[in-house]
């Protein structure tokens, strides 16, 4: 059957409202990198379901281990028992974390019950109510990770009132920054928009949590500088206020580094939450933190069936094992280098590109109007759909930026394939051809 039949007689589902359309294809099977649909089409997938497949599609050593654990056994909630491959990612996880002393794990379904469970967390470790987030976050869907995010008004319109207690200070993203101010006088200027609220309304000492993105992901792949997030986690401890990164999209070694808090030299959060590639895409998440906070709730304050379920755990523990094993640390490294190298390349040589950051293989290319230097939706609507009639997978983050997270095993035959397809696109567009 063909994408569009599948789509029109069978997917009523699709037209759901949780759904964002970006192209008509009916995805069939995956391998590593590369993607195929139901009619054939081969595509080089630079997305990675939402960098959810850091290793890749279907890798033979997840798949193994998923279908050895699934004859032995599929489920038992570890709300009751411990099960073998969860007590070892337990292990693996806190040995791993950035986390300062002893740290203990918390299981999850989703990216968005993680981070409810770090508000949970620090709201029943410390006492206080109040969570401090940033403009342009995305920590999730559930009331909780909505509450604390600021990323589109579609997310919580018609879906108020939100969680009490929420507050949001300004991202320091790099397009904030003035064309008059130096670095340093950026990073200050912003730090002092992040402690007004709590010279004016909002005293420290009732804050429970100060949960940020190292990196933001759909805020536009943009990173807040060191010096900055420096100053907001001495901030967080000297008034008792947990720091906690989210570490779902950027994590497992999307920037080059397990957890992208580790890019910023001397900080160590108290709680971190993990998903999408943890489990190369199985449902499962956690939450990694100071073993005091998480043992400061007892069941059933934070349980979820099938969280922590043996299937899931066994695909992370090979996760980490392929990670491990293929150097995908120093190649997300490597081959961001080259990215990045590509694309200052473009910069040259097309008008229409604004910014380009790369940090690892997590990139965001801003596409903006040449005259203006204002976001460019259109255009950048328009690149991804020619690249995917070129057989190439992107979308954008924040409307016009580029979003580039491909599996951390992409091939160098298959990223110089991207980077053909993606500049033959640009030309494209450079030449009024779309
Ligand atoms: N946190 C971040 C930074 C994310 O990017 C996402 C998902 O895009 C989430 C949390 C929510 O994860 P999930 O979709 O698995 O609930």
């Amino acid at each position: 059957m063909k994408n569009k039949e599948i789509l029109d007689q069978e997917g009523q589902t699709f037209a759901s409202a949780s759904r964002i359309k970006y192209f008509d294809m009916v995805i069939d099977s995956g391998k590593g990198a590369m993607l195929k649909d139901v009619e054939g089409h081969e595509y080089i997938d630079l997305l990675a379901s939402a960098s959810s497949t850091n290793t890749g599609h279907s890798h033979p050593k997840v798949v193994e281990a998923i279908t050895k654990q699934a004859q032995k056994l599929i489920q038992y909630t570890p709300a009751y028992f411990a099960n073998v491959p969860a007590a070892r990612l337990t292990k693996r996880l806190a040995d791993l974390s950035p986390i300062e002393g002893p740290a203990e794990v918390a299981w999850g379904n989703s990216g968005s019950d993680a981070n409810d469970a770090v508000i949970k967390f620090a709201r029943g470790y410390t006492g206080r109510q109040n969570v401090v987030s940033f403009t342009g976050a995305y920590h999730g869907s559930t009331y909780g990770s909505m509450s604390a995010s600021a990323v589109s008004l579609n997310m919580s319109r018609k879906m108020g009132p939100l969680m009490e207690g929420f507050y949001k200070v300004p991202y320091p993203s790099p397009w904030y920054r003035k064309s008059y101010e130096t670095q340093d006088q950026f990073i200050d200027r912003m730090f002092e928009e992040f402690k007004l609220p709590f010279e004016t309304y909002l005293p420290a000492d009732e804050v429970a949590l100060i949960l940020v993105e190292p990196i933001q992901g759909d805020g536009g792949i943009a990173k807040a500088p060191e010096k900055y997030l420096q100053k907001v986690y001495e901030f967080a401890h000297e008034h008792g206020i947990l720091f906690a990164v989210d570490e779902v999209n950027q994590g497992m070694g999307r920037t080059g580094k397990w957890w992208s808090i580790q890019n910023f030299p001397g900080i160590h959060p108290d709680l971190m939450s993990v998903g999408k590639s943890l489990a190369s895409g199985l449902p499962l998440s956690a939450v990694v933190g100071r073993k005091e906070i998480i043992e400061s709730l007892d069941a059933p304050a934070n349980v979820y069936t099938t969280a922590g379920n043996p299937v899931t755990t066994a695909a992370a523990l090979a996760t980490f094992d392929v990670i491990e094993d293929e150097h995908l640390l120093q190649r997300s490294h490597d081959l961001g280098q080259e990215a990045k190298e590509f694309f200052d390349k473009m910069k040259e040589k097309y008008d229409f590109i604004g910014d380009v950051r790369m940090y690892g293989l997590d990139g965001g290319i801003d596409i903006v109007d040449p005259r203006t230097h204002q976001p460019a939706v259109q255009v950048a609507t328009k690149l991804i759909y020619r690249m995917f009639e070129l057989g190439v997978i992107m979308i954008t983050v924040r409307g016009n930026v580029l979003r580039f997270q491909p599996p951390l095993v992409i091939t160098e035959e298959q990223l110089h394939r991207a980077f053909d397809v993606i500049e033959h696109a640009m030309q494209d567009e450079a030449d009024g051809n779309i």
